[in-house]
């Protein structure tokens, strides 16, 4: 089949339901006129947030003098290896510098988050920053804070953002293999492997896009998903023999560990991910739950299948959103109340959890 080329891919086969005010600034920067520009992303940057935001910057970086990308805080280790990582800066610990980096810019990318408290501190300095503010986002319920949007919910991932917005505005023949494996990380990562529900023909249009652009994909995903620690490894097997509690007339899998147990297995960064998913895989579970006691706050994961909006709850509850059916909330509340209000809340659900 010939070769989907350039900007026709995405104007053709991208959705239309998106919400694109972005034409004139992108022309302005494909004439070179803006010098400095910002990226950042949502607190723990995961791979959607990580990938969309490198894959962003080497491209920009064709465009405009001086590209930063400013992560509010640390990121998994099994990331570490996307092109462009070395020059990623954190907020956490490098304050003043960041912050500067963002006052002296004109542009500032937010990616993959659409609610500037997602990037804890960082939100009030891009609030009152002085750059324009450009969002490329596909979660529910943005605040509108930014000046130029690229935004569509039906999107699996703000990498296939990235990938429409290179296409549409510019031309497929600028994405390097390098871009190439950062977007593609992205869709991987976000769909699970191209699995949930998020995953659309044009996802899969666009993977293939990639591959035809240099992505060496059996590669990533090894380096993404088959480098667990021996403790990371363990940790996954004590949730599931020890610790998976399922609840059968809630259809519902809830795992919970406190601060004791995450020094137990040595927790870093990233170890939790993925661990949430698990409790999806077992038969006649529809919502998977886990609530870690992380250092400030418990922080809660939740997924669902089909029509539960995890997000809805996990706002109305514990201050949090995200998908449909893949959200996270927080409580400031200790590890044993935040699951007794999970317990007592989701009770209140019994119905809509059978109806599914
Ligand atoms: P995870 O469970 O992997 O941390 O997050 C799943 C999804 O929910 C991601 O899309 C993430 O951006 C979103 N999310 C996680 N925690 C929060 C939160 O505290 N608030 C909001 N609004 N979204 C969250
Ligand atoms: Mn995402």
């Amino acid at each position: 089949m010939a070769h989907l080329q350039g900007s026709a891919l995405g104007c053709i086969f991208a959705p239309l339901m998106r919400v694109n005010t972005v034409a004139s600034l992108a022309e302005k920067i494909r004439l070179g006129l803006y010098k400095t520009a910002v990226i950042t992303t949502h607190h723990k940057p995961d791979g959607d947030a990580l990938g969309s935001s490198l894959g962003l910057y080497l491209f920009l970086k064709r465009h405009i003098k001086t590209v930063h990308v400013v992560s509010p805080t640390d990121y998994p280790e099994f990331l570490s290896w996307l092109p462009g990582n070395e020059d990623v800066r954190i907020f956490e610990g490098d304050e003043a510098a960041c912050t500067q980096l963002v006052r002296e810019a004109s542009l500032v990318f937010c990616l993959d988050f659409n609610r500037l408290s997602r990037i804890n501190d960082l939100g009030e300095i891009v609030r009152t920053s002085e750059a324009q503010k450009i969002l490329i986002d596909h979660h529910l319920d943005p605040e509108n804070f930014e000046d130029h949007t690229y935004w569509d919910n039906h999107a699996s991932s703000t990498a296939e953002l990235v990938f429409d917005f290179i296409c549409n505005h510019y031309s497929y023949n600028e994405i390097t293999p390098e871009i190439a494996t950062c977007l593609y990380t992205g869709l991987m990562t976000d769909t699970g492997n191209f699995r949930h529900v998020n995953t659309t023909a044009h996802t899969h249009r666009v993977a293939g896009e990639l591959i035809d652009a240099g992505v060496q994909h059996t590669e990533i995903s090894e380096r993404i998903f088959d480098v667990f620690s021996p403790t990371r490894s363990k940790l996954f097997g004590y949730c599931m023999y020890e610790k998976l509690e399922i609840i059968p007339e809630l259809r519902t899998a809830l795992i919970y560990l406190s601060k004791e147990e995450l020094e137990r297995f040595q927790v870093v960064t990233g170890d939790t991910e993925g661990l949430v998913n698990l409790g999806l895989n077992i038969e006649n579970v529809v919502l998977s739950v886990l609530i870690i006691d992380r250092s400030k706050l418990v922080k809660m994961s939740f997924r669902s299948k089909g029509d539960f909006a995890v997000n809805e709850y996990a706002e109305k509850y514990f201050s949090g959103g995200g998908h449909k059916n893949a959200s996270g909330g927080q409580s400031e509340d200790s590890l044993e109340n935040t699951v007794a209000k999970f317990r007592e809340t989701i009770k209140l659900y019994e119905k809509e959890l059978n109806a599914l």
